[in-house]
């Protein structure tokens, strides 16, 4: 008999469009070689306002790409899944990006119904989610990174009198440019880069508006490099890849906007480097304890030749253009091949749980 396999996607956050041309890259390789035998794929479809879909209405936003539109009065226990209709689930693919999905809500869902799951579990994720969070451990691991500084809403609103105090603190640490980021998103959203006093006083509001903890990043001129993991407790590295672009920074108009980033893989770089890297990108999953896969991001400053980790992103773009599945695919490993490794992942992280 066939592993009934469920692939979580849409979701309430500002990734949900992406999530759907992952899940749908999915559902074909779970259909082909070495798959089709062993898989059956039930797509769960989570609305952006957060209600749960099995059915014809999964299948639909699958087949045509289409979010949902949103209607109608949503009732708390329409956010989570109706235990009449997940009976027959083996296995959970969550294919979610960002908050309530990328975070550890829904993994902490799962692992309440001690089912399998593809990917990392409520600690790594939340940890891989939270750039504040994250920093902290990489730095603990004693991983190199840009210079930042954590802040709170409330150092930006509530209370005007330290508001000033605030920014000339940053300045000072800081200077500029300097990347002004919610703690808790991706896809660029809700990032600035920060070319003086003035623009860093709307840009902290601006994160403000988006969460409640902010961080600042003093910025650096440095190539994009990316590498994919794989495993479990004995994490596998993928080949480097490079990202390039003609804008400012990889902002979300340059990540899904057709034709204005461009995918090196291999990077053109030194192979100490790259091993570095692979080495890091190692380092970062086990540091954030991440589990099945992470796609793990660093700068690379040229003329000094450091290397220093970006950020961890636990449920990275799946698409067939992806960067993740085109590491592994130039390190040997297809698209259909991969998805099958990460549900044996999932099953053997179950088997150790329990
Ligand atoms: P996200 O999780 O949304 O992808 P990132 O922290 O990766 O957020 O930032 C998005 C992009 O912004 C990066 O890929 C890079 O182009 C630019 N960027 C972010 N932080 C810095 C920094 N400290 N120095 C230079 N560029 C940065
Ligand atoms: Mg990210
Ligand atoms: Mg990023």
């Amino acid at each position: 008999t066939k592993l009934r396999v469920a692939l979580l996607f849409g979701g309430c956050s500002g990734e949900h469009e992406v999530s759907i041309t992952s899940a749908k890259a999915i559902a074909n390789a779970l259909s082909i070689d070495p798959n089709p035998s062993k898989y059956e794929v039930v797509p769960i479809y989570i609305e952006k306002n957060g209600v749960w879909h099995r059915g014809t209405e999964a299948e639909a936003v699958l087949e045509s790409g289409q979010p949902l539109t949103v209607t109608g009065e949503v009732i708390p226990s329409d956010r989570i899944p109706d235990p009449a209709t997940v009976k027959d689930i083996d296995l959970w693919f969550p294919i979610l990006h960002g908050p309530n999905g990328e975070d550890g809500t829904v993994q902490g869902m799962l692992t309440l119904m001690q089912v399998p799951y593809v990917g990392s579990g409520v600690l790594g994720s939340a940890v891989g989610m939270d750039k504040i969070a994250m920093k902290m451990a990489f730095s603990q691991a004693g991983i190199p990174q840009v210079r930042y500084q954590a802040v709170r809403r409330s150092q930006v609103w509530s209370n005007p009198c330290i508001f000033p105090k605030l920014c000339d603190d940053l300045d000072a640490a800081l200077g500029y440019p300097c990347f002004v980021k919610p703690a808790n998103l991706g896809s660029s959203v809700g990032i600035s880069k920060v070319r003086s006093r003035q623009e860093l006083e709307a840009a902290l509001d601006a994160a403000a508006t988006y969460d409640r903890r902010i961080i600042v990043e003093a910025g650096v001129e440095a190539r994009e490099l990316e590498c994919a993991v794989l495993g479990n407790d004995y994490p596998k590295a993928s080949v480097v890849g490079e990202i390039s672009y003609n804008s400012d920074f990889y902002d979300y108009e340059t990540k899904y906007t057709d034709g204005k980033a461009n995918l090196m893989i291999p990077a053109p770089i030194d192979t100490a480097i790259a091993s570095k890297v692979r080495d890091m990108a190692i380092e970062a999953f086990l540091a954030v304890d991440a589990a099945g896969l992470a796609r793990v991001d660093f700068f690379y400053i040229e003329k000094t030749g450091e290397v220093l980790l970006n950020e961890i992103n636990t449920l990275p773009g799946f698409t067939a253009l992806s960067m993740y599945p085109q590491l592994w695919s130039a390190t040997g490993i297809s698209f259909p091949e991969l998805v099958n490794q990460l549900i044996e992942l999932a099953l053997e992280r179950h088997t150790q749980a329990a």
